[in-house]
């Protein structure tokens, strides 16, 4: 008992850094960030209904800390994972709150599938392989067949039928009746972040409609819940929005690009505030002096031109701080931007706190997020680790202890 109180007590879990380093998930930029989508016109000029991605731990922001937030703004949840939908069947019955509708996008084995039915969790069907799972959903005798939407493939090229396969490939949904129920139709867009003219997504979207048609023709049966947006198609591709949208990167207050910023202006009038969910900040481990033509970190990639004060920061690739953004990076302490010094380590990062601290105490740095006058984005640390702001932040390290702050 009294080895268990103290493990709690200096972090617990995996993490070599869990009670230095720690994420600040904001439930007020949350909440806002959910309202600039419902206030977002459907096809018809009502509101659709929002769903939310919360795949690879909420973006990395942390699914067990983003559920409970976002649990009743929101319409649909989807997920990749089956084990992390099941989670919210979890927090509902903990809390006594009635099941919103679950989607998983992602694999689903048939032993998954037999859970999933079970606990009301709908699914996708992206090709033929779903056939090996209808034996297994007979023999479990269930009682209701499992709720599926069909992934039609218009142009990503990922998972999906792609219009030449419907309705050949697809007859076996027709046959499989018994077990499966299908519910919707969805498909997932190329190329709308990267450009503002969208030729190619209103393709998808006629291809889209071309395969809806042929698939309600062949299962003959009503209306299907139709959904392709992702946040960039839900805020710029107002044809694109149908009976739900699936929003995920926008949801924790980031732009799918600066193309998609650009394309709002033009098509909203505006451009919605989304406000950052997340913000990352570190207290440090030493506070030290250098003299002038110290070597810093492995490499000895830098050398100090005048005496420096340095913090050294116990966070590093490890928590998902990328190794890319050595020599390029900032980070926040008291307000004042502060270089990364020579290489990002595995659990340390060297910053020169010369002209932002008066002395050798420790300081709490801002790595992502905002401090005084000052911000870090994901999109910064991404540019400086030459990559996306949806890398940076999907990476970081699920052992990192995250807190809900207002
Ligand atoms: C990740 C994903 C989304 C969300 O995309 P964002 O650009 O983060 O909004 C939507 N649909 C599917 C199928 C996805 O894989």
């Amino acid at each position: 008992m009294l080895s268990e109180v103290n493990v709690e007590s200096i972090g617990g879990g995996p993490g070599d850094a869990a009670h230095t380093s720690w994420l600040e998930l904001s439930a007020g930029a949350l909440r806002h960030n959910v309202e600039v989508f419902r206030v977002l016109e459907g096809r018809d000029g009502t509101s659709p209904p929002l769903g939310v991605v919360l795949k690879g731990n909420a973006y990395g922001h942390g699914l067990a800390q983003v559920l409970p937030l976002v649990h009743g703004l929101v319409d649909i949840l989807y997920f990749i994972a089956p084990q992390d939908a099941l989670k919210v069947r979890e927090h509902e019955r903990a809390q006594g709150l009635s099941p919103r509708q679950v989607v998983v996008l992602g694999a689903v084995a048939p032993h998954e599938a037999v859970v999933l039915a079970r606990e009301g969790v709908e699914v996708v069907v992206p090709d033929r392989g779903w056939e090996d799972a209808v034996p297994v959903l007979r023999a479990a005798k269930l009682e209701r067949p499992l709720r599926v939407h069909v992934h039609i493939d218009t142009g990503l090229g990922r998972e999906g039928f792609t219009l030449e396969q419907i309705p050949r490939e697809t007859q076996f949904l027709v046959d499989a009746r018994d077990v499966l129920e299908v519910v919707g139709a969805l498909s997932h867009f190329a190329n709308t972040e990267d450009v503002t003219e969208q030729g190619y997504a209103l393709a998808q979207v006629d291809a889209f409609e071309t395969g809806l048609r042929l698939l309600e023709g062949q299962l003959g049966q009503g209306r299907l819940q139709r959904h392709i947006a992702a946040s960039a198609a839900t805020l710029v591709l107002p044809r694109a929005r149908y009976e739900a949208q699936r929003v995920g990167i926008s949801l924790y207050g980031l732009w799918p690009s600066a193309e998609t910023r650009l394309s709002a202006r033009l098509v909203l009038g505006e451009v919605p505030v989304l406000k950052p969910v997340l913000s990352w900040r570190c207290r440090s481990q030493v506070v030290k002096w250098l003299p002038a033509d110290s070597y810093v970190g492995y490499g000895c990639t830098y050398r100090t031109s005048e005496p420096t004060r340095i913090a050294v920061l116990p966070v590093g690739y490890y928590d998902g701080y990328p190794r890319l953004a050595s020599g390029k990076a900032h980070v926040l302490v008291n307000g004042r931007r502060c270089a990364v010094l020579g290489r990002v380590m595995m659990n340390h990062l060297i910053v020169d706190v010369t002209r932002a601290t008066h002395d050798e105490r420790p300081v709490t740095a801002t790595l992502m997020g905002r401090d005084g006058d000052e911000s870090v984005s994901a999109e910064a640390l991404a540019g400086w680790a030459q990559t996306l702001h949806y890398e940076i932040v999907a990476r970081l390290g699920t052992h990192l202890r995250r807190v809900v702050v207002e």
